[in-house]
């Protein structure tokens, strides 16, 4: 569950971006009616030797400090906070700089492992040339080339050693959720209404590990439940704490901890752009999606508000026709007791199981009901369902020829599954493939 996180710094163009999709690999594939996932890449992730991590460019936060010396500490701080281990990428080229210096000073004092790397090393003769970078006291430096692609297995396979152990594998029976919006639609309300006043937040010790940021609470049934990144709804004052960039990367490292994400929408304000952006990344990682209308008090409202607000939502939220809609006000705490009940439903419909057998009844009757598309002169069969996954729940399809499923057909047999099968909330992942 707890993917760790690598973080690339280092000065402006020495190639932390060329790096970051390198190593990324492009392996991100955009689902088609998903508006501005994948617009502004400095969040993606990233795998070596079958080790998962995510992946930072702090490089494009791009916090608009007047002074770059600021600008350059606080991405380097950036990488300490968010990161289990940091890349510092720097210039052959340009040989050692001032500002490589400066980043190294803030790095030392990270108690993070740091991974020197030296970009643009082409040829032989500039790979003779890292050898001044050892001054800087982070010990072997690594030549590796973005433009042609060398070195950088031996610079993963050191990441890869160092990335934290997975230890901490404990059955969690906690429901871990999270709240992301964007800032001032309420999160930190609603996360202080939702404890009550009288509870205290025990985890909440800021500079620790990860999972000091998240915090735990039990509802009447005993219910655990795990509120992801707490504290990255409280403001802290940090210069950075304020940019977009930085805290749609802050939204999208909680959505990954997360199984159910709580997508916050402002009644008072309507829904933006900003909005889908995040809502989209949760749709993307396959989580259960409910969207809370919060600060429902100051709407005036009739008879068939909310029904419009609703119309308004699955109009500009397409892809997320699965996802439950709630009206809520942190300020009254109107149906605010709902909501861990909700999130419970939607946990279990994101990790239910279906047995083969009921789901091929599902298929025959679907397939009846509305027979496969004839797609140049060829017709699809379907032969068999099977549920590999959960967590998002991921069906097998077996076909004659997985080209001829096309989207229309698959969003029809999943409408199909969602009839039969409670998965309100949850996103289902239908993958064809060829029966031999
Ligand atoms: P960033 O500002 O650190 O993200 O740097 P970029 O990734 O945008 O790269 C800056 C420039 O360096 C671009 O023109 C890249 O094409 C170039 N570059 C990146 N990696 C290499 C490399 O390995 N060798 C050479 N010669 N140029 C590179
Ligand atoms: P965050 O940035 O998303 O964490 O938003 P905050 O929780 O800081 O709330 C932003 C502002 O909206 C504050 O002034 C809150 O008092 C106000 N607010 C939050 N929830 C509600 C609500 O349900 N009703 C009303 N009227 N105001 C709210």
């Amino acid at each position: 569950m707890a993917t760790p996180t690598v973080a690339i710094v280092g000065r402006p163009n020495v190639g932390k971006s060329t790096i970051f999709n390198r190593i990324v690999n492009e392996r991100i594939s955009i689902v088609e009616d998903t508006p501005g996932v994948t617009r502004d890449r400095i969040y993606a992730h990233g795998q070596w030797l079958g080790h998962q991590f995510n992946l930072i460019d702090t490089g494009g936060i791009e916090l608009g400090l007047d002074m770059f010396q600021q600008e350059i500490r606080a991405q380097a701080e950036i990488a300490i906070e968010e990161a289990d281990v940091i890349i510092f990428i720097a210039d052959v080229k340009t040989h050692l700089t001032h500002d490589d210096e400066t980043i190294a000073q803030i790095l030392y004092r990270a108690d993070k492992p740091v991974i020197l790397a030296v970009n643009k090393a082409d040829n032989p003769e500039q790979r003779q040339d890292i050898y001044d970078f050892y001054s800087l006291g982070l010990g072997d430096p690594y030549p590796i080339s973005g433009s042609q692609g060398t070195g950088l297995g031996d610079l993963l396979d050191e990441v890869v050693k160092k990335l934290p152990q997975d230890e901490d594998h404990e059955e969690d029976q906690s429901i871990r959720f999270s709240l992301i919006g964007r800032p001032n639609v309420g999160k930190s309300s609603l996360v202080n209404a939702m404890l009550g006043e009288d509870r205290v937040i025990v985890s909440d010790i800021e500079g620790t590990t990860r999972d000091a940021i998240d915090t735990k609470f039990v509802d009447e049934s005993g219910q655990e439940f795990t509120m992801v990144d707490t504290a990255g709804m409280r403001k802290r004052g940090r210069v950075y704490e304020s940019t977009e960039k930085y805290s749609v990367m802050r939204a999208m490292s909680a959505i990954d901890r997360s199984q159910v994400v709580l997508v916050v929408l402002d009644a008072s304000r309507g829904i933006i752009e900003q909005d889908k952006h995040v809502a989209g990344y949760a749709h993307e990682a396959g989580r259960g999606v409910i969207f809370v209308v919060n600060k429902w008090d100051t709407v005036e409202k009739d008879t068939d508000t909310m029904k419009k607000f609703e119309d308004k939502i699955r109009q500009q939220f397409q892809y997320l026709d699965y996802a439950p809609i709630v009206f809520v006000s942190a300020k009254t705490k109107q149906r605010l007791s709902n909501l861990p009940d909700l999130i419970k439903r939607v946990s279990v419909n994101h990790s239910q199981r279906i047995q083969s057998a009921v789901l091929n009844d599902v298929l025959l009757d679907a397939t009846r009901l509305t027979p496969t598309p004839l797609v140049k002169g060829k017709r699809l069969r379907v032969y068999y369902m099977t549920q590999v996954s959960a967590n998002p729940p991921t069906f097998v399809i077996f076909v004659n020829d997985p080209e001829l499923l096309h989207f229309s057909y698959k969003r029809f047999l999943i409408n199909q599954l969602r009839k039969t099968f409670d998965f309100e909330g949850s996103p289902i992942h239908i993958i064809p493939r060829a029966r031999k």
